[in-house]
């Protein structure tokens, strides 16, 4: 973005003077992730960034006290209009890392300037409405354009006066194909979740877009892998693009997630899994599945037990989606259980908890899974269900985070026998228990309950209230109020556990 004097720029008002001194963020932040984790020790406030004031007056209003890692490396190279490749995970502040040099830079008085590309609907929601709540003391203003929706509806709402275009390439394609928009005028494009955006074949359109975008314009791919098909499509469409990594090898899951693993048998995960819901504290939980049917089935099953639970799949009508996206947004639903595409991207405040009800396949999915919840400052809690077969699973896991996930007992869950016809699952198959334990620890034990120890050692591990893992004997059993969570008392749990406000009253019904 060439035009960081502000005096050249319609959309203009001073960058702020310096104020924040660097104790005052020391004492702002106490929840702050550990040093070179998140934020960058050289980059302590927004001011120093040189964003203009009306910028700087939204993000104060969303929060930030000071710029990630992310945002101190691409906000100055891109505000200084150069074609960037970073790498960084969701979660990381990579949205307002492009967003707010954007804000800075377009021009109120003309339209679709600037186009950020998505993988998701969902995504694509979220993006543009962070970029407008960051932006609401700037004129300008992003639309989100995406499959599902009438496509005249979201034309329209282009040629109300979008400055920026946040876009699925499918949905951005059939618009250009009907005529209904042009990218004649583009001056900035940002890629999010290339990776992403690759995986699901959008390959093509990416570069039937980036083709038909002046060659005059600046670029900024963001992408939380960077194999070398991200590498090439960089190098083919951006001039020079400088390369920045925020993401520590190794290091690739939010540090402030509390991971474990659970061991079951395929018969018992739902027990299990209303066992956790109802005897622990998750106030707001995703619940991830494999398939858009077991979405639908564990949903109906939680329901059936008073769990206020929603289902989120791809088959579901986008505006059924936006609904439930909403009522999360709100802090008015408790548990989500979702399928990953459905689930992609979902940047909402407050998620506690993510219980891998399927462990997935490929253990990246896995990260951005459990990225959904610890957002920056926060922390969360990741469960996963690992069946008798699936360590492997576990281990691809732990070998791309690099880091051991605990096992996670629950003494007070008994696990039923096998139902007829069917027979314990043994890891690595028909071995002995014994044996099966003894060289595998994602092993399930057949012979509940473990001792109390384990649970208490493995919950003191976690707990930062308890260093060293030395529990008191007499902690009270941690029930949800001691009753079951219905949809009131999980909302209370919310409430409380979060310190939210509580959400409007309903409005009265329509005459
Ligand atoms: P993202 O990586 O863009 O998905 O952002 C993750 C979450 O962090 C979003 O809820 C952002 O609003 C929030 N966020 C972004 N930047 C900051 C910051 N500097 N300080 C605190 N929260 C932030």
């Amino acid at each position: 973005m060439n035009s960081t004097n502000p005096s050249t720029v319609p959309n203009s008002d001073a960058p702020a003077a310096e104020t924040a001194t660097p104790e005052a963020h020391g004492q702002l932040m106490p929840h702050a992730p550990a040093k070179g984790d998140l934020y960058d020790d050289s980059v302590l406030n927004f001011e120093q960034l040189g964003l203009r004031s009306s910028v700087l007056k939204g993000v104060k209003e969303a929060g930030f006290e000071r710029p990630t890692k992310i945002q101190a490396m691409l906000i100055p190279p891109i505000m200084a209009g150069k074609d960037m490749l970073g790498q960084a995970k969701t979660g990381s502040g990579k949205t307002a890392a492009f967003a707010l040099p954007l804000l800075h830079a377009l021009d109120k008085d003309a339209q679709f300037q600037a186009l950020v590309l998505v993988p998701t609907r969902e995504l694509c929601v979220q993006v543009a409405r962070e970029v407008n709540e960051l932006g609401k003391h700037t004129p300008i203003k992003a639309a989100a354009v995406y499959g599902g929706e009438r496509i005249n509806q979201q034309v329209e709402t282009i040629k109300r006066g979008a400055h920026i275009v946040v876009s699925t390439p499918g949905r951005l394609m059939d618009m250009m194909e009907r005529g209904y928009v042009h990218l004649r005028a583009i001056k900035h494009v940002v890629l999010d979740e290339v990776d992403r955006m690759l995986d699901i074949g959008f390959r093509e359109d990416i570069r039937r877009i980036l083709k038909q975008c002046p060659s005059e314009r600046q670029t900024v791919f963001v992408s939380a892998t960077l194999p070398e098909e991200v590498e090439r499509l960089a190098r083919g469409y951006s001039k020079n693009p400088e390369r920045v990594i925020a993401i520590a090898k190794g290091a690739m899951t939010t540090a402030a997630v509390r991971q474990f693993y659970l061991a079951v048998q395929p018969w018992d995960r739902r027990r299990l899994l209303l066992h956790l819901l109802t005897h622990e504290e998750p106030a707001l939980t995703v619940v991830f599945c494999r398939t858009k049917r077991t979405v639908d089935e564990l949903a109906e099953f939680l329901v059936r037990h008073k769990i206020d639970a929603h289902p989120m799949h791809g088959d579901m009508y986008q505006s059924k989606r936006n609904k439930v996206i909403e009522k999360l947004h709100k802090g008015d639903l408790s548990v989500l259980v979702a399928s990953d595409l459905a689930a992609r991207g979902l940047d909402v405040d407050g998620i506690t908890h993510v219980i891998n009800y399927d462990i997935p396949e490929d253990a990246e999915v896995y990260v951005h899974r459990i990225g959904r919840t610890a957002r920056i400052g926060r922390e969360g809690v990741a469960w996963t269900f690992v069946m008798p077969d699936q360590g492997e699973l576990l281990t691809n896991v732990e070998n791309l985070i690099n880091a051991e996930v605990p096992k996670l007992d629950y003494p007070d869950f008994k696990p039923s026998p096998p139902p007829p016809g069917r027979v314990a699952l043994q890891p690595g198959g028909p071995v002995s228990e014994a044996k099966a334990n003894q060289f595998n620890r994602y092993a399930f034990s057949a012979t509940p309950p473990l001792p109390v120890v384990a649970k208490e050692t493995a919950k003191a591990a976690a707990d930062p209230r308890f260093p060293g893992g030395v529990v008191p004997s007499k902690l009270p059993p941690k029930r949800m109020f001691g009753k079951v969570k219905t949809a009131h008392g999980m909302k209370q749990a919310i409430d409380a556990t979060l310190k939210t406000d509580p959400p409007p009253p309903p409005k009265p019904d329509a005459p």
